[in-house]
């Protein structure tokens, strides 16, 4: 028997089990977990966590709960089959630092599926990537997680510190999962994101608000439509002048974001309005996303969004009388950067540099994840870095597997340097 580091055996246990990381990943992906419909993604999560010795809290978001938290964003009809998965790792004596390993397992949308070369819920594995709507985003960051836990189990050791495993939905549109954790009292001394990064570090991420814009029109015979008001045509004047505010706030620019050509995008993602292609629409809705730079304080950004909005219904002869409505409904959620020089960055980079051989390099998102709820709110350090994955939002979404490996060497070393080893 050949001598080996606590290192090397470690990494040949993340490739030891990778197989099974992998069937693993298809089976997560294989569960449509689309808003409202997470709950059988959670039950299989938490079959796994129990089976493999954590111990596992399961609950359903309430608005009640959350919604006086900094950091709530607002969901009008509440919460019905919406499950939170956390398995703990609990140590009776603990010696290093305790961590949360947080990963969203809600997805977006998949749209039409005849726009996929493959179909979206049914994971297939081609040329190294495995593609499926969630795959990249984040799926098997999760899992890598779950699987670099195991790669020190299987290693002989177990970590000397409480770790977390969170597995949360709400991601891609409120947030208030990982909220959710937070005011059930979950807490420690760091928090890793492994979302699909392409192996850099996130120093940054931008604030992200969603909301709702109701524009009346008067409705006529089109025989007389200049008599009108055509809230439809309404609803795209509004758009090209939020559109014009757009370049005003990437024009005041942030240090982070410097090297991006437009970081900020509004972004019109839903549409609807009329009744019958003869009248003059009488309604017109749509819903945009708006990114702001960390550090803008979200009611002043509402405030500039909404005086646009009524600035230019004041030169509409119908607006002006009856003001387009403005909902603020979904993220309401403020930008984050991570603090250069922690204790948890230094670590994870040195974990980064020992697989891949070269330096941790650092990606200012123009998204937002969960990171900014344990760095804004819990004051914990939040490291979000994973794999490599293409398309995610898209179609033909894929993760690659040989990035899903290195990263699970990573996280599990890093885990061993952060919360030390002692034998299982
Ligand atoms: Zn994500």
């Amino acid at each position: 028997m050949v001598d080996r580091t606590p290192a090397d055996a470690i990494a040949a246990a993340v490739d030891a089990g990778f197989d099974e990381q992998v069937a693993f990943t298809r089976e997560l992906v294989r569960r449509p977990s689309l808003r409202g419909r997470e709950a059988t993604a959670q039950d299989l999560l938490a079959r796994e966590l129990t089976r493999r010795g954590f111990a596992v809290d399961r609950w359903r978001i309430d608005v009640a709960d959350i919604e006086a938290m900094p950091g709530y964003s607002p969901k009008p009809d509440g919460y019905r089959d919406a499950w939170i998965t956390v398995g703990s790792l609990r140590c009776a004596a603990p010696e290093g630092r305790s961590l949360i390993v947080n990963g969203h397992i809600d997805v977006v949308p998949e749209g039409p599926h005849d726009m996929w070369s493959t179909p979206p819920f049914d994971p297939v594995i081609r040329d190294g990537w495995m593609h499926g709507r969630g795959a990249g985003d984040m799926k098997s960051g999760w899992v890598c997680g779950l699987f670099a836990l195991e790669a020190l189990k299987r290693a002989g050791y177990r970590p000397a510190a409480d770790v977390v495993v969170e597995a949360v939905i709400e991601e891609e549109s409120t947030g208030n999962g990982a909220l959710a954790c937070l005011q059930r009292g979950y807490k420690a001394d760091a928090a890793l994101i492994p979302e699909p990064m392409g192996h850099a570090v996130m120093r940054s991420q931008v604030g992200v608000m969603w909301f709702r814009c109701m524009v009346r029109g008067h409705p006529v015979h089109v025989a007389h439509a200049g008599s009108g008001a055509n809230a439809i045509e309404a609803a795209y004047r509004l758009i090209a002048d939020l559109h014009g505010l757009e370049e005003e706030w990437n024009a005041r620019g942030h240090e982070n974001y410097a090297h991006l050509d437009h970081p900020l995008n509004f972004n019109v993602g839903r549409i609807e309005g009329g009744d019958w292609a003869s009248s003059v629409p009488a309604w017109c809705r749509f819903e945009m996303r708006v990114g702001l730079f960390p550090g803008r304080d979200l009611a002043s950004a509402r405030r500039e969004i909404e005086d646009r909005i009524a600035e230019a219904a004041r030169d509409d002869s119908f607006l002006a009388n009856n003001p387009p409505e403005i909902v603020w409904d979904g993220f309401q959620a403020e930008g984050y950067v991570l603090e250069r020089g922690t204790e948890a960055e230094t670590l994870l980079a040195r974990s980064h540099e020992a697989v891949f051989g070269e330096e941790l390099a650092e990606r200012a998102l123009t998204g937002a994840t969960d990171a900014r709820f344990f760095g804004l709110y819990a004051g914990m350090p939040a490291l979000v870095y994973g794999p490599v994955a293409e398309n995610i939002h898209g179609f033909d979404e894929r993760v690659n597997l040989e990035s899903c490996r290195r990263v699970t060497k990573t996280i599990a070393l890093f885990i061993a340097d952060w919360c030390g080893l002692r034998a299982a």
